[in-house]
This record gives structure tokens, sequence and C-alpha cells, in this order.
């Protein structure tokens, strides 16, 4: 596609071509923290109760009620800025955020504002490229408008409010606005999401809500500084609608950039269905949040200790161990991306490295296959696997030759439910490979006699001939000779001139 053609905006979503336009992506993430109750009530924080089950004076925003900091959400922040590689501020302040909206009964949202609680830091994303984090700060939750009777059906021109959520501990992390492409964006939010897990912050259910993502973007011509007039696409929650929405969005900012337009600032909506954006409100729209410190609570000061006890309290964090992976077991960084993306998977795979560690590329090519597909189709967790250990023991197998790969799939479907060693079953279904040189031997002797073409062929030099010939022998043994041995005869019976 020429550079001319591309301008048109009729291409595709992807435009890797270069448009002489640069992309600059920043993202907003709200991640719900897994706590027990809310930010500064002793209400439960749950997903999934009856409508305005979980609800108080206080997160009802009652007058004369007063907030209390929840600390170990405190906690769970300064541990997740740690993890990505936060400043943490010895002193913090909550500020009142105002605006008016149905699911907000107080009128205004706790939150902080020029004094967050974390700054500065970054992601290293699998593709090499590291995303900066301008700031992470701690807030509460609105609660959520309802346009359906949950459980029936559409409610035309009225709306409901469940205020459960309202006063859900909340962390949002902003990037620096410097994100070059819609796949970064993704991979940025899939890493964060890791990270989520591995440090126990949030439980990171995104069909949940528990990760919410707007994200802004602007185009600007290569080589230029300045930032362009961006749009923002709100309330994205899933990896894939991330990317699909800045796809739209870029597409169609160049069309209005190379078309000699301008390009509104204002607020855009994602729909799913038809991978569009449209427009919700523009900036002149706009609130005023008339940010003031929040009078009822007190600053959050933390001591260095407290801060020192979260950092203790780390994990290998996802892209420590993926590096680890690679270098220690020798995979390729996707293999080593792709079992690093769950503690519970790494975990998996090293403790079956621990019981053949000679098999540790086999046994990462077994998992990231056999294991992950077998997963799948049983809908079950990697804890609910088969043993590791046992998994292991299969590979071995394999790698001493005793079972063809495919004899070992079956040794495996049979291990996962039964309480047999693969070795056991491997015997009782009369898979193992024959080596055995006398039947070999007999293998051999007839496919060299039945074919003398091929022979004659071998012998001239032509080396296909041997596969050939190899064939045979695994069509004569119904798959059971093992083929290396059965090569390794052959190779000598055909230099020997005998038969
Ligand atoms: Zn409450």
């Amino acid at each position: 596609m020429s550079v001319a053609q591309s301008t048109t905006g009729a291409g595709a979503v992807g435009v890797p071509v270069d448009t002489g336009w640069e992309t600059v992506i920043g993202l907003e993430v709200h991640v719900q923290l897994r706590t027990r109750t809310k930010m500064f009530c002793r209400c439960e924080n749950r997903f999934g109760a009856e409508p305005n089950d979980l609800v108080c004076p206080v997160c009802l925003g009652y007058p004369g009620t007063l907030p209390v900091t929840n600390q170990r959400a405190v906690d769970l922040a300064i541990r997740l800025a740690l993890a990505l590689g936060c400043e943490v501020r010895r002193r913090s302040v909550f500020a009142r955020k105002n605006y008016f909206y149905p699911d907000l009964p107080k009128g205004y949202q706790i939150s902080q504002y020029d004094q967050p609680l974390a700054e500065g830091g970054g992601v290293p994303l699998p593709s090499g490229n590291t995303v900066r984090i301008h700031r992470l700060h701690l807030e509460e939750d609105a609660g959520k408008l309802l346009h359906e009777v949950p459980g029936g059906g559409p409610l035309p021109g009225r709306s409901l409010v469940d205020f459960n959520r309202c006063g859900v501990p909340l962390v949002e992390i902003v990037t620096e606005p410097e994100i070059g492409s819609p796949a970064d964006a993704q991979a940025y939010l899939q890493v964060l999401h890791q990270v989520l897990l591995y440090t126990g912050a949030s439980d990171g259910n995104m069909e949940e809500g528990s990760l919410r993502c707007d994200a802004n973007l602007s185009l600007r011509p290569a080589g230029e500084t300045a930032l362009g007039t961006k749009t923002e696409v709100k309330n994205l929650n899933s990896f894939r609608h991330v990317a699909k929405a800045l796809e739209y969005e870029r597409e169609r900012q160049l069309h209005v950039l190379t078309s000699g337009g301008r390009v509104e600032q204002e607020t855009r909506s994602f729909e799913p269905a038809t991978g569009v954006t449209r427009s919700l409100r523009s900036k002149e729209e706009a609130h005023d949040y008339r940010y003031f410190p929040e009078p009822d609570l007190p600053t959050v000061v933390l001591s260095g200790e407290r801060i020192e006890r979260q950092a203790n309290r780390l994990p290998e964090l996802p892209w420590t161990k993926s590096a680890r992976f690679r270098d220690a077991y020798g995979l390729r960084s996707e293999e080593a991306a792709l079992l690093s993306g769950s503690v519970a998977l790494a975990t998996y795979y090293e403790r079956a490295v621990a019981a053949h560690p000679q098999g540790k590329r086999t046994i990462a090519n077994w998992v990231m296959t056999e294991l992950l597909r077998e997963l799948k189709e049983r809908s079950i967790d990697v804890e609910q696997a088969i043993a590791p250990e046992r998994l292991a023991a299969v590979v071995a197998l394999v790698d001493s030759g005793e079972l063809s790969t495919t004899a070992a799939k079956d040794v495996l479907a049979e291990a996962w439910d039964s309480s047999e060693t693969p070795d056991q079953i491997a015997d009782r279904l009369g898979l193992r490979q024959v080596r055995d040189d006398s039947r070999l031997e007999a293998w051999a002797d007839e496919a060299i006699a039945a074919n003398e073409k091929a022979v004659t062929e071998y012998r001239g030099g032509r080396q296909q001939a041997l596969g050939y010939l190899v064939g045979q022998i695994m069509r004569a043994s119904r798959g059971s000779a093992e083929p290396r041995a059965a090569q390794e005869i052959l190779r000598r019976k055909l230099a020997d001139g005998g038969q």
C-alpha cells in the first residue's frame, strides 16, 4: 500500500505503513483492590451481591458521616506501586473531585490530586519496549447505573442505580503519553494484569470490572515533539477492545488530519459489536472538578518500615521470571513469556523440570501444547491438572526414545486420570518403541529386499531414499519401531552391502 493510498483512510485497521504520522497513546487504568471491605467504610467489597445490599450511610454519602481509610487498601497500593517501579511518597493527600452523576451519591469522589501515593516507574514489555508510568493514586469507585432490570428486560427511558460499587477501593495508574502503537498498549495491559495477579493486589477480573481502561490517542507529524490534539476512549474492559478501539481511533484521526481537518478534543465510547468509536462529549462540556483536600481524612503518612514491609512481600515479577526462564532453561522469549504468564503455570513448569532436568525444552513444548489444550478442553485450572512430575515422567519416556510422541500422547491421556505410573501405562498399552536389534534387523532386511529401487538410489547417493526405507520399517512395525535406531541399522546394512 502506498502512502498516498493509506492516507485516504480507506485502508483497514493496522496501518503499519509509513504514513508520516506518529501515534501517541496514554492509558489510565482503574484497578479494584482485593480487600475484604470498602475504601472508607466497613461494607463488604464483593462483586455479584443483590443491588444495594452492600451499602451504609458512609458510602451512601449521608450527611454527618465520616470516612475512615482502609489500611489494607493502602498497603496493597504500596505493594503494587513498588512492583511497577514507582517511587512511593512518604506523604500523600486525599482530595475531593466534585461532579454530579446519579451513581455518585456524595456529589464528589474521594481521590488523590496533586499529591498522589506514588510517581514514576515503568513496565517492560515482551517486545523490549518499556511503558513509563506517570503516577499511581488511590481513590474510591462510583456506583453503577443499570439500563436493564437485573435478570430481566430493558427499561426504556429509565435507569436504575446500584450503589454496591460505591466506595470500592481503586488504584488509578496513569502512563506517560508515549506508547507508540495499539499493540504496545494491549501488551502493557496484559503485563499489568499479570502484575496484579502476581502481587495479589487485585483479582484482575475484567468481566467483573476489576480492571478498566481509558485510552487516549493523538497523532503528530513524525519528528514533531509537541503533542497533537487527543481523544479519549472511555471504559474499555478487554485487552482486545483496547487494541481495536485504538486502531479505529488512529485510522479515524489519520483520515481527519490528512484530509485537512482538525481533530476535536473529545471523549468517545467504543462499540465492540461494530469496532467503531463514537463521540460522547466534547471538551467544552467537560467538568471542572474543583479539587480540594478532603477535610475529613488525614494525610497519608507512610513510614520507611511500612514501605519496606511491602517491598519484602513482592514476588519475583513476570518480566524477571520470564528472563530467568529464557536464560536458565534455554527457552525462546515468547515461550518464556507464555510460561511465566501466571504464577501457577510457571510453578507447574518448574516442578516438572525439577523431576526431569534434561527435559527442560521438551517439557516446555508439552506444557504449552498438550497441557494447555487439555486444560481448555476440561475447563479447569492448572492447579487441577495432572501432577507435573507425572507429565515429566511421560516426557522422559519420549526423550529416552522409549515412546514415540504419538504414543506418549496416549500415555499422557491415560495418566491424567489413573494411578498407574506412565511406565506401567506404556507397558500395559504395549506402546514402547522397539529398539531390539533382532526385530529391527528383520524389518530392515524385509524393507531392503522389497525395495530394490530405493536401495539402488540410496547407494547412488540419494539420501532421501533412506527416509523412504525407514518409512517402510515404520509401516511394517505398525509404528512401534524406534525411527532413529531403524535408520542406524539400515545405514549399516546398506554400507556393508549386505542384505
Ligand atoms: Zn459502606
